[in-house]
């Protein structure tokens, strides 16, 4: 097959995984507002609709902590731990190995013994490079590795995580339940951590919780904490809220942390009331 023919063969596979991801977000988005008013008509949280009890659900800070040099992010972590988080994600990937030892290094050194610090790749090596860096960092004091290959291979992320004993975490890139049943078939991690836009709302989440709990595996989410919050409530295998306060300029009332646990609103519904006037002044401008 002539280059060109490969190159529009591919095009075209890439083009449809892409548009079905778009379809799949969605369609978690209409399912979250369809899951969203049927709490609301209930006058129920969402969580206590699912089935659960609102609790507290334990939170790290991801807020922060991008690719930095080993002293601005040992001064970042420190700064992230305000609200009493007990555990916050470092971000790695840096050229090489030794920059990603120093600032590994550096945040575990100001961190007290009691922070866990799980670090993300954000599908940045190879498998080859992953069980190198993974090795060199088991004993560097993380929770877990995650996204250390590029997310959809799930043969090489089970040989990352065969040859690892630190865990593997992955799950952000999961288009739908389907994508957890392939990748926990597979043995490709230890942990996993679905985005409530990408699974499916709350629908393809509670199916997944089904899935990782089945194969009693722990569940963390990633980002949109107002709703995973909820999420995670109804969660066997509950394991970790991803935290950021990237809503909380346009919301009433934001997501409330206490002592590092995330407050499941009481509210009725997910809990959203937005402030209008913050809304308008972040929407682009289409004129
Ligand atoms: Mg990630």
């Amino acid at each position: 097959m002539a280059p060109l023919d490969i190159a529009a063969k591919l095009g075209r596979r890439f083009a449809l995984v892409g548009v079905a991801s778009v379809v799949r977000m969605a369609l978690s988005a209409l399912d979250a507002a369809i899951w969203d008013a049927l709490a609301v008509a209930a006058g129920l949280p969402l969580a206590t609709l699912l089935g659960a009890k609102p609790r507290p659900i334990p939170a790290y800070n991801s807020s922060g902590l991008g690719l930095m040099s080993p002293e601005a992010a040992a001064d970042e972590a420190e700064k992230l731990l305000a609200g009493g988080f007990r555990s916050v994600k470092l971000r790695l990937g840096h050229p090489t190995l030794e920059e990603d030892l120093a600032v590994t290094r550096a945040v575990r050194k100001r961190l007290p013994d009691v922070i866990e610090l799980p670090v993300d790749y954000n599908q940045a090596l190879t498998v080859t490079e992953a069980i190198r860096r993974g090795r060199a960092l088991e004993s560097e004091g993380i929770a877990w590795l995650e996204e250390p290959i590029r997310h959809d291979d799930y043969v090489g992320s089970a040989a990352v995580a065969r040859a690892l004993a630190v865990p593997v975490q992955i799950g952000e890139n999961f288009n739908g339940p389907e994508s957890m049943v392939e990748a926990l078939g597979a043995a490709a991690c230890d942990y996993v951590m679905p985005d409530a836009a990408r699974i499916g709302g709350v629908t393809g989440w509670i199916q997944a919780a089904g899935i990782a709990a089945g194969h009693r595996i722990e569940m963390s989410s990633h980002l949109l904490p107002e709703i995973s919050a909820h999420l995670l409530a109804a969660t066997p295998t509950c394991h970790y809220l991803e935290y950021v306060d990237w809503a909380d300029a346009i919301l009433e009332e934001p997501l409330q942390i206490v002592d590092g646990f995330a407050r499941v609103p009481d509210r009725p519904g997910i809990g959203l009331t937005w402030r209008p006037e913050a809304v308008k002044s972040f929407a682009a401008d289409r004129s």
